[in-house]
């Protein structure tokens, strides 16, 4: 994506978790991270004005519009192993899969898939520091739209988690879509 153009991520039938990374394209090592996001929102929910920041605290992305109102910053992604552990049983390569298979063609790999955005999945977090992976609230055609702040590689992974409320145990289509105002 180049600066200024707008990622529309779409929740086509509702309770859809959408796994996303970006990475700056002037520096593929200055990415995503979780922890700066949640400092500098202040918050561990991400919504409408919430921002996605670097490892060097550069400003990605900015959701501009957000129909859901409230995604996730610390689930991290689903995998053969963990669901291995956490099943019994697996989905094949998951959400940890995916991104390295779309990740390598950049010369990138697992060293790079790091905590993600979870969009349109719901985590509360408990008083107690308890959560889990509650029903989605995403509605269909729920949807959200992010500016990209600076030049990026962006990549996702439309959750293929059958085994639990990331994908409603139904995982279904969705839609992105990049365009410009
Ligand atoms: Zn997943």
């Amino acid at each position: 994506m180049r600066k200024g153009e707008i990622l529309r991520l779409v929740d086509l039938e509702g309770q859809q978790a959408i796994d996303f990374l970006c990475f700056s394209a002037d520096d593929l090592a200055d990415r995503y991270n979780a922890a700066n996001t949640i400092k500098l929102n202040r918050n561990i929910y991400l919504g409408k004005g919430s921002e996605l920041w670097s490892v060097r605290a550069r400003k990605m992305m900015t959701i501009i519009e957000d129909t859901c109102g409230s995604h996730d910053t610390l689930y991290g992604c689903c995998s053969v192993e963990v669901d291995d552990i956490r099943f019994g049983k697996n989905n094949g390569r998951g959400c940890q899969g995916n991104f390295e298979f779309e990740l390598a063609k950049h010369g990138l790999s697992e060293k790079d898939v790091v905590a993600n955005v979870n969009f349109f999945m719901y985590v509360p977090v408990e008083a107690s520091g308890d959560l889990a992976i509650a029903p989605g609230i995403s509605k269909p055609t729920d949807y959200v739209d992010l500016r990209a702040e600076m030049d990026l590689l962006a990549v996702l992974s439309n959750c293929p988690e059958a085994l639990n409320n990331a994908a409603g145990f139904k995982p279904t289509p969705i839609r992105a879509i990049v365009y410009s105002l």
